[in-house]
């Protein structure tokens, strides 16, 4: 859609990044190009960010978005970082092709920042090229506007734009810019950035802004940079929670990837599963498979293990102390975890109460699920309707298996709790369904949508997902497709960094 007429869009910027010390980012504005179109703006965030809709839709607006023209009181800057990327040591990373504009407080108080993703080479762009592909730009803006409906806590898509320029990757793909919401890009590796360069006044800077940012009460606390871990490792905890209660595989969860505000950052080679199994994986640099769905919640723990050692300096001046203390926080990781779990997944299975066996009672669906291929989202949402094993749809979830009894095993076991709980219900069906989604980012229609965008300048794909996605627990009629799993020939067997 192209604007008629031009306002100038105005951003209410509100820098704290930029007051950091000068070593801290590389100041420069974004390298414009060719010829900005706009594929979608979400005007409900640019309505809680405070932003005029009509504005950033105009030429001006697009241009802004485009990273053609800087607006005022922009202080447009990439953030140095370091990270371990699969286990590895990169003492310098950086924003090679995401420029941040600046902060916003929004209508919410909350403080955001605004960075152009795709926005040109950048001092950290080592070999690069600073841009993005429309691929991975569409892919970041379906999944991680899902996300926000789903209820997790993520990183958002304020707009996205096509340059008018050729990328090289594998093949020349069309470019675009992604502007991406975040309440701070800083990440377990901007901390590790500063302990590698043994900068501990930088180290200690930035734990005071990300204390004053995310984490106020630790101010006054009695071990301040203790209870700032602490902070974290809730956010990322329940955050991983989470993402395991709907079969989401980060892909890359590298220590630059995990961000310190504990939202869902980085959406390269992520994916939704289709049929359950803890091994799956779908990234195509990960051999190993490291960041396979099973190991993503002890791989958080390695990252703010991570982030723990290198507090260790600001925590207490005897470093014997500082270890102990920060193991005993490090410590606290898997019964936070398995707290925001088993409350996540006993509300999927309807459960109120608590009860010794709920971890079994879980762990035995998810061992039925593998075995059997069942389909990850689908059984979730089917079991919304088979609290009654006469229900009709006691059938259909039955054929999600390949052998239907054996998920009867395991559902006679849930529908005796379900009894001790005053059996079926309307309202427990009602809860379940408010979490257990019957529309997700499935691959093979994310795919579908990158394709038909990328070959035919098809937008609608795209869009029609969006808007499915935008309210993934209620039925939407003649979107049925939606909830399907892929074909044999649809299923997509491996995912792309964005790179
Ligand atoms: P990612 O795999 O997206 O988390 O990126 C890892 C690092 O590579 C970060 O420092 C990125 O800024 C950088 N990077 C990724 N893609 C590009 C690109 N096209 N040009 C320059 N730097 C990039
Ligand atoms: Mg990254």
């Amino acid at each position: 859609m192209q604007p008629t007429h031009d306002i100038a869009p105005h951003f209410p910027f509100d820098n704290s990044y930029a007051r950091l010390p000068e070593r801290f980012f590389a100041r420069l504005a974004p390298t414009p190009v060719a010829a900005p179109e706009l594929i979608r703006l979400n005007e409900a965030l640019a309505g809680e960010l405070g932003l005029d809709a009509d504005a950033l839709r105009s030429a001006a607006g697009i241009a802004v978005l485009a990273g053609n023209r800087v607006p005022d009181a922009a202080e447009p800057l990439a953030m140095a970082y370091a990270g371990f990327q699969f286990g590895n040591w990169s003492p310098q990373l950086g924003d090679g092709r995401a420029i941040l504009l600046g902060e916003v407080i929004g209508r919410d108080g909350v403080r955001r920042d605004i960075q152009l993703k795709g926005a040109g080479p950048t001092p950290f762009s080592r070999r690069g090229d600073g841009r993005a592909a429309l691929g991975p730009v569409m892919r970041e803006y379906i999944v991680s506007e899902a996300m926000v409906r789903l209820g997790v806590p993520t990183t958002r898509a304020l707009a996205a734009v096509t340059t008018g320029e050729s990328v090289a990757r594998e093949q020349m793909l069309p470019g675009a810019v992604l502007t991406r919401v975040a309440r701070s890009h800083i990440r377990v590796g901007t901390f590790q950035f500063f302990a590698g360069r043994e900068d501990l006044e930088g180290l200690r800077a930035l734990a005071d802004h990300v204390i004053a940012r995310h984490d106020p009460a630790a101010a006054d606390a009695e071990r301040p940079y203790l209870a700032l871990l602490r902070g974290v490792l809730e956010r990322q905890a329940t955050l991983v929670a989470q993402w395991q209660e709907i079969g989401f595989i980060h892909g890359v969860m590298n220590t630059d990837n995990s961000s310190i505000a504990g939202e869902t950052i980085d959406y390269g080679p992520c994916a939704f599963m289709d049929t359950y199994h803890p091994e799956t994986l779908y990234s195509s640099i990960d051999h190993a498979g490291r960041y396979a769905y099973c190991n993503q919640p002890p791989i958080a723990h390695w990252n703010l293990a991570g982030l723990a050692q290198v507090l260790l300096p600001l925590i207490d001046p005897e470093e014997s102390k500082s270890i102990e203390l920060a193991r005993a926080e490090l410590d606290r990781f898997e019964e936070c975890f398995n707290a925001a779990y088993e409350a996540g997944m006993r509300r999927k299975l309807g459960l109120a109460d608590e009860h010794p066996d709920d971890p079994a009672l879980i762990s035995d669906l998810l061992a039925c699920m593998a075995a059997f291929e069942a389909d990850f989202t689908l059984t979730f949402r089917g079991l919304c309707d088979a609290q009654d094993a006469d229900a009709p749809a006691n059938q259909s979830l039955r054929a999600l298996f390949t052998e239907p009894a054996g998920f009867d095993a395991w559902a006679t076991r849930w529908r005796a709790r379900l009894a001790a709980e005053g059996g079926a219900s309307p309202e427990r069906r009602e809860r379940m369904r408010a979490t257990n989604p019957l529309y997700i980012p499935r691959n093979h229609q994310v795919e579908a949508a990158i394709v038909a965008a990328t070959r035919e300048n098809d937008f609608s794909p795209f869009h029609t997902l969006v808007d499915v996605l935008d309210r993934p627990f209620e039925e939407q009629a003649g979107r049925e497709e939606y909830t399907h799993p892929p074909l044999p020939e649809e299923i997509v067997h491996q995912t792309f960094c964005g790179t």
